[in-house]
């Protein structure tokens, strides 16, 4: 990426046209003044960028979390520090996050010490999506009526109306919206239970309302615990999606494999989310957020225990004595491609003649 002056705007792209051979490359230059990549409020570029809307304006997460904070304290509307109109949602950017680490990696003398970044994370709150605010001198009734109509959308929970667990929204309360049901909750620094799915950071309402006995209605849609709860109480019947890389004929000898011990699916998972909560699996491969901190107890979504599951499948095979494997599949060969081949997505006798629960031994580097 190439830094440069820009004469005005915020971004400018330079689309240059490009040879046809280039074009295959999909490279796209881009010139952009740092200037107009920096916070409002700490003067420095910005670090895990969120924007506010609807007159989206850039901050740091955790400058803007600490005004958001303030602003909460004082019982005030949330003000954009940038142009004083009033803020309504506020999420990160993951475009121009993006942006920000080119940034930093051609120019460090823009880099704040580490010390630095880690004092902003420790602030930083907003992991998904927030509502600020309903929009002004809107009644909560006009303004779920006036929401329903234009955008379908409820922008109301049930502790907006009523007490539940000793707590009660007010019109200050920033609310998240959950990723399964599209309901509100209250964003809570202390909640009783999670409110974000730790594997992937989203907002999913069911441990919330089922820790607050609150139920949904017509009203306010509310997710079934289901959506999100600790993985150790999730269960499956059948090999996730995912496993394998999607590869149907090694999730078929997975399947053959656990039977033929005679055991339940859930039985092997469970013994292999013990394994992992006790250190025992090398989670480089874990493609979960907070991978490292993740143990039986950790709220996570269906998706991510699909993820999880997925990846323990892997450390379950690749563990497994060749002569635990179905007769067919003992003669075959490890391919060099190994998990990361192509060709066993597109080629199925080459995906039954290889095997491909394997780490690559060809065209990349071995761990
Ligand atoms: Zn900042
Ligand atoms: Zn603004
Ligand atoms: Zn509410
Ligand atoms: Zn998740
Ligand atoms: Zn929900
Ligand atoms: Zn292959």
């Amino acid at each position: 990426m190439i830094l440069g002056p820009v004469a005005d705007g915020f971004l400018r792209y330079v689309f240059k046209v490009m040879p046809a051979k280039e074009i295959c490359k999909k490279q796209l230059k881009i010139t952009l003044d740092p200037e107009h990549a920096k916070c409002p409020i700490c003067l420095n570029v910005w670090h895990d960028v969120v924007t506010a809307a609807p007159c989206l304006h850039n901050f740091c997460n955790g400058c803007f979390s600490e005004w958001l904070k303030r602003s909460q304290e004082r019982r005030a509307s949330v003000i954009c520090p940038q142009c004083r109109s009033v803020v309504q949602f506020v999420g990160r950017n993951h475009f121009l996050h993006g942006i920000e680490e080119d940034i930093l990696q051609s120019d460090s003398s823009l880099r704040r010490s580490d010390e630095e970044l880690v004092l902003l994370d420790s602030c930083s709150t907003i992991k998904s999506p927030l509502v600020v605010s309903r929009g002004k001198n809107m009644s909560h009734k006009r303004a779920r009526a006036q929401s329903a109509e234009g955008s379908g959308r409820d922008l109301s929970c049930p502790q907006c109306d009523r007490e539940y667990g000793g707590f009660q929204c007010n019109e200050r309360t920033v609310h998240l919206q959950c990723q399964a049901c599209s309901g509100m909750m209250p964003s809570r620094s202390n909640a009783p239970v999670p409110q974000h799915c730790l594997g992937c950071d989203r907002a999913f309402c069911g441990a919330y309302w089922h820790a607050m006995g609150a139920a949904g209605s017509d009203v306010y849609p509310v997710c079934n615990q289901e959506t999100l709860k600790p993985i150790a109480a999730h269960s499956l019947t059948r090999l996730p999606f995912l496993a394998h890389e999607k590869n149907r004929h090694e999730q078929d000898i997975t399947d053959k494999c656990i039977r033929q011990m005679g055991r339940p699916l859930q039985d092997v998972i469970s013994e292999w989310i013990r394994k992992m909560s006790n250190r025992e699996v090398d989670r480089t491969r874990l493609l979960l957020n907070h991978s490292e901190t993740i143990t039986s107890q950790t709220y996570v979504c269906r998706d991510c225990y699909d993820k999880l599951v997925s990846f323990l499948l892997y450390w379950f095979r690749i563990t497994l004595p060749k002569h635990c494997l179905p007769q067919e599949a003992q003669q075959r060969e490890d391919c060099w491609y190994g998990y990361a081949c192509r060709t066993q997505h597109h080629n199925e006798e080459h995906a039954r003649k290889r095997n491909h629960v394997c780490r690559p031994s060809r065209g990349a580097r071995t761990p």
